[in-house]
């Protein structure tokens, strides 16, 4: 027989939000038939929160803060079950053989972190079985199914890792990311109106945004299409424009070879982000001051970022959902401590800037011009990070993406 062309279709939460929408999938995949491929195709639950089957609209059905557990996992995975059953019967309706599998009938073996489960192997057997026949195989993305059979899901952006992960498996000519934008871009388009598509880039690339916030793209699922050279594509579900191809070797991104500054890929943000301060000056009789706190914080689980440790303070972030733990931890050490919550974090991405003198100058200065106050900074040899006031998140990400001309 002879060998199936697989391509890995992924569509994203608004991309299959209502019956319309739905029918401009159908025509992705179908297109994607007649050319000779033999598509799986990876769906997100249908739309955002507020709408019915969203995951977030899940959610608000059992109480606030519910801890993961394997119920909830359940709970989320019934979205993209609903999601992926509706689409199959569009795809039907149109006269194409399409089956559903949920991510454990399609052999989506995970770990058994519910909430944040990690993909530990796929068992493809199913899927061959009906693309052998022919068959469009629709898979729910973001839920995989643990070794003794728990249904579990992978966090948010799970879909596009379950995607890449199949994509992997199955060998694939290209895995699809359909998403509500035309690709990756130097910003996120909502914040940034002349935010530039990034039409080539190498994984590395994609995957330091996706590390840094930029949301198109799950960097974990960059990280898995990565290991096997399986090329990505991340377009739009309304257009037919190639949108980012993202391989081992993009071409160097001659549009974004800015002047002095190198090469800059592109500026993402988090928000919602506390900044911890101590002055461990006040305790000099404390011994190890410094490394007694970033136990605790390790010991509790909590993770640490932007830490900068002088000799009389020890100042560092932690998300906002976990300040207050953070902090009582540190008062029932004995420690006072200066909390500063509501805070984003900004970064300035790109592996052409190692070396090159005047990055950083031209953050402070585009910041500067704006009057937006930096909290603290850090730097790696390609990324430089800010820690801003979350009112002036947007403002920030728009000042330094002008400073550099990423949209020109
Ligand atoms: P999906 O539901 O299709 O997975 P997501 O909301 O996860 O969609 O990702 C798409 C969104 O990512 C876009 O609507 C855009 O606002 C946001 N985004 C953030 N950073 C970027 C970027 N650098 N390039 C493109 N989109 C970005
Ligand atoms: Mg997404």
């Amino acid at each position: 027989m002879a060998e199936i062309k697989f391509i890995v279709q992924k569509f994203g939460g608004t991309s299959v939000a209502n019956a319309k929408l739905r029918e401009q999938v159908a025509h992705k995949i179908i297109e994607a038939k007649n050319q000779g491929y033999s598509p799986v195709v990876v769906v997100s639950a249908m739309g955002r929160k507020g709408e019915p089957y969203a995951t977030d609209t899940l959610l608000t059905l059992v109480k606030d803060g519910v801890s993961p557990s394997r119920e909830l996992d359940i709970l989320m995975a019934c979205g993209e079950i609903i999601s992926g059953v509706v689409l199959t019967n569009t795809l039907n309706q149109h006269g194409y053989s399409a089956v559903f599998l949920t991510g454990g009938q399609a052999g989506i073996i995970t770990d058994q972190s519910h909430g944040n489960a990690r993909i530990l192997q796929i068992r493809p057997k199913e899927i061959l079985r009906y693309a052998r026949e022919g068959i469009i195989v629709v898979v729910a993305g973001f839920q995989g199914i643990t070794g003794s059979g728990e249904i579990t899901t992978l966090g948010r952006g799970g879909s596009d890792t379950s995607a890449a992960a199949l994509g992997v498996a199955l060998n694939a000519e290209v895995i699809d990311i359909y998403t509500d934008v035309e690709g990756i871009m130097t910003a996120d388009p909502r914040i940034v109106k002349d935010a530039k598509l990034l039409e080539s880039v190498t994984y590395n690339e994609i995957c330091q945004l996706a590390h840094e916030g930029a949301k198109v793209i799950h960097p974990r699922a960059v990280e898995i299409a990565m290991q096997k050279n399986i090329p990505l594509r991340v377009r739009s579900t309304f257009s037919d424009a190639p949108g980012t191809l993202v391989t081992s070797h993009g071409e160097v991104m001659e549009n974004t070879r800015i002047g002095n500054y190198g090469l800059i890929t592109g500026i993402t943000h988090i928000p919602d982000i506390t900044q911890l301060k101590i002055f461990t000056k006040d305790y000099p009789e404390v011994e190890d001051v410094q490394l007694k706190i970033f136990k605790a914080m390790a010991l509790a689980g909590i993770s640490v970022d932007f830490i900068n440790v002088h000799p009389h303070a020890v100042i560092y972030t932690v998300k906002d959902e976990v300040a207050d733990k953070a902090a009582q931890i540190l008062n029932n050490m004995g420690f006072k401590v200066e909390v500063l919550s509501g805070c984003a974090k900004v970064a300035t991405v790109g592996a052409g800037m190692t070396g090159i003198p005047g990055v950083m100058a031209g953050i402070v200065e585009a910041l500067a011009k704006e009057k937006i106050q930096i909290l603290q900074s850090a730097d790696s040899h390609t990324t430089i990070w800010v820690l801003v006031r979350k009112e002036d998140m947007e403002r920030a990400v728009r000042a330094i993406h002008e400073q550099f001309k990423l949209g020109q």
